[in-house]
């Protein structure tokens, strides 16, 4: 502590005429040594000045950080933007800020000690928060961080498993509204004239996020917005809800001139919530807002503020499939996350799945099995197939957005569903839920939950569906074989066809002709099954009639 060195900045710099580096480039998988957690951030406490027509920003954070270790080396992910000046519990402090890191070794702390660092910050985010001219030409700011370009906007150790809570004061042009995460601590007030930020007429709006969530989802939307509210939600099941009532409001904030367009995609967003906690457990955020932004993708499922594409609602089209899957998000990717983002399947294989299951339970089966076909079409046409669903040797992010951690990981757990049943299955859900919620997995987790609870070896299901590529292709025929009357014998022929590189699956399933089913185990590249019929079969038999299995197959007649 007192063997750090000072720097004092003898020169006044001006926000907007500070140098600003050259930014990192966005979506790089980080190396395994980038992140050694000598510092775990606990809290941020952002203040960030925007206005109406600047391009410019001005951020003030505290990083409330753990010292894990003695001497620990504090490493921050920060990129181009200008650094006005940095501290440490208070001390201005000399530091190495390059290639989208600020490092500095903080000698003299021990493991278990408490920092705070400071920073003073301005500029034109080049990536992160994205300030320009919506689709009706007016102005607004949005985050989007996914995968990791939180840096590009707020100093942070910008890796899913690094946790906090985090605090808002957001000074925003007087005409806007401003969202985040979190709750609104009262009611938005002037700001005063020499807050940070471009000068103006401007409104000073405070949110606050009670439980921890992961840096890719901390953002705030500003513009001229309306809000509309859906209805309360997950009463008595919300923990994080600040509302006498415990429950959750959910709500839309879009462009006044999209809010009729809006509505049919967020009718159901109360009742989405509702089925989610019903099935996975307590709503784990404070309130749920369903936000029109400019995030590059259709929707991003930011803990309790989700930013939509704002084309999507301007072009008037319903996007009730976009809203349940990041509606299931909130559970499965923003309380329970992926601790790597090669396990992105954990995120976007279940939100994909949970999205669909709402729809069985609301409108029925048949609008299931649709989204399951489709799925299965998605993944059979995908070239991505030929590599396993965990794939460490991906080093850009935005290629894991793929068929693979989407379709397939959903498939992964409808199979998992069909082998287990649904009561084992959702109860291994919801387990695996409410001990890993606020809290960073790896499959692994998933996979020894699950065991857990079927008192199952799952070692062989997660191995040829999670880490090793493809899927089986299977080709099906019957010989019948009858020496008198009209009894006989029914040859049935399973072969796997899929390409040699993939394997061999194992697939526990059932043939039935009509309701008179028999169980087979598919587990070699040829199969063979013989079956006593009292007579023979009218029609050929279907293997997999509920649709369990992910697969292609031909028949041969
Ligand atoms: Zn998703």
């Amino acid at each position: 502590m007192n063997r750090l060195y000072f720097f004092i900045s003898v020169f006044f710099i001006c926000p907007i005429l500070a140098q600003e580096p050259n930014p990192i480039q966005a979506g790089v998988a980080p190396s395994e040594n980038d992140y050694q957690g000598d510092l775990n951030v606990l809290h941020y406490d952002v203040e960030i000045g925007l206005g109406n027509s600047a391009d410019w920003i001005e951020g003030i954070v505290y990083l409330k950080c753990e010292v894990m270790k003695d001497d620990p080396n504090m490493r921050l992910d920060f990129t181009g933007l200008s650094i006005q000046s940095l501290s440490v519990n208070g001390l201005l402090t000399k530091h190495i800020y390059e290639k989208g890191l600020i490092e500095q070794n903080l000698k003299g702390f021990n493991f278990g000690d408490t920092v705070t660092i400071k920073i003073h910050y301005s500029g034109t985010p080049d990536d992160g928060l994205i300030l320009g001219e919506n689709v009706h030409g007016n102005r607004t700011a949005f985050v989007d961080n996914w995968p990791n370009r939180t840096r590009f906007w707020l100093p942070s150790i910008d890796y899913p498993a690094d946790k906090a809570t985090i605090n808002y004061s957001i000074h925003a042009p007087v005409e806007w509204k401003v969202i985040a995460n979190g709750y609104l601590k009262g009611n938005a007030s002037k700001t005063p004239a020499d807050a940070i930020g471009p000068k103006g007429d401007r409104m000073t709006w405070s949110w606050e996020v009670t439980v921890p969530i992961s840096p890719y989802n901390m953002v705030i939307g500003a513009g001229d917005l309306e809000i509309r509210s859906v209805g309360l939600s997950a009463c008595g099941e919300a923990p994080a809800s600040q509302r006498k009532d415990e429950c959750i409001e959910v709500t839309y904030w879009v462009y006044p001139e999209d809010v009729d367009k809006a509505k049919p995609s967020f009718k159901r967003a109360a009742e989405m919530v509702d089925y989610f906690t019903k099935t996975v457990g307590p709503f784990p955020f404070e309130k749920l807002a369903n936000v029109q932004s400019s995030t590059r993708f259709g929707g991003m499922e930011n803990a309790s503020a989700i930013f939509y594409s704002e084309n999507a609602i301007s072009q008037g089209r319903n996007i009730e499939g976009t809203v349940s899957h990041e509606i299931a998000h909130q559970w499965f990717g923003d309380a329970v996350t992926e601790a790597d983002w090669h396990h992105l399947w954990l995120s976007e294989g279940f939100a994909t799945y949970f999205g669909s299951l709402f729809f069985e339970y609301a409108d029925g089966n048949q609008s299931f099995q649709k989204r399951m076909e489709s799925s299965r079409k998605r993944v059979i046409k995908s070239e991505i197939t030929n590599k396993p669903i965990i794939d460490v040797n991906e080093k850009d992010l935005f290629k894991l957005l793929n068929s693979n951690n989407y379709p397939k990981g959903g498939w992964v757990l409808h199979m998992l569903r069909g082998y287990l049943g649904n009561e084992l299955f959702f109860k291994g859900i919801r387990k695996y839920y409410k001990k890993y919620k606020y809290k960073a997995v790896l499959t692994e987790e998933f996979q020894k939950m699950m065991e857990d609870v079927s008192v199952k070896q799952l070692d062989w299901f997660f191995d040829q569906w999670i880490y090793k590529p493809g899927f089986p292709k299977l080709s099906y025929e019957e010989t019948w074989y009858s020496k008198s009357g009209t009894k006989g014998i029914l040859e049935v022929t399973i072969l796997q066809t899929q390409k040699e590189e993939w394997p061999i699956f194992k697939i526990p399933s059932k043939v039935c002709w009509l309701d008179d089913c028999r169980a087979v185990e598919i587990n070699q590249r040829k199969n063979s099954f013989k079956f006593n019929f009292d007579q023979k079969p009218i029609q050929l038999g279907v293997v997999d009639p509920d649709g369990w299995v992910l697969k292609e197959l031909t028949l041969k007649k």
